[in-house]
């Protein structure tokens, strides 16, 4: 048996409250909360209790999805990657890069944050970027 508690930072907003997450046997099975944290001081909201939960769920989103005849079928990274390049380029070629917006999440790193909008603004040319913790 294998136990370890390991210290991270909570995905599930912004505040960046750190906790252990603790590891059996290579799953995480529970979080506690860090006391010596500045930014959470040892509390924790409900979603940060049960962040654990979502690593090893079922239901958890793990492949690309596309819609084909009308249904979602799940596809290679190079096929969605490929197929979203195409329609960007397409969308933008016929319509103008301000007919494209994206919209980001609290959900990941300030630097996948910051690849975004920087993909939008440099890539795509439009500055339409938000984010989920503004709606
Ligand atoms: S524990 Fe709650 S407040 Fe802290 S980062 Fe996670 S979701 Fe945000």
């Amino acid at each position: 048996m294998d136990y370890r508690t390991v210290l991270t930072t909570c995905t599930y907003c912004g505040c960046g409250c750190n906790f252990f997450l603790e590891v059996l046997d290579g799953k995480a099975i529970g979080t506690i909360p860090c006391k010596t944290s500045p930014v959470n001081e040892g509390k924790l909201c409900i979603k940060g209790w049960n962040v654990h939960e979502f690593i090893h769920n079922e239901k958890r989103l793990k492949r690309p999805l596309l819609r084909k005849n009308g249904r979602l079928e799940e596809v290679s990274w190079d096929e969605a990657l490929d197929y979203t390049a195409a329609r960007l380029k397409e969308i933008k070629e016929k319509s103008g890069p301000d007919s494209i917006g994206f919209l980001t999440s609290a959900k990941v790193t300030n630097e996948e944050n910051y690849i975004l909008q920087k993909f939008a603004r440099a890539g795509v040319n439009t500055n339409n970027v938000d984010h989920c913790a503004r709606l």
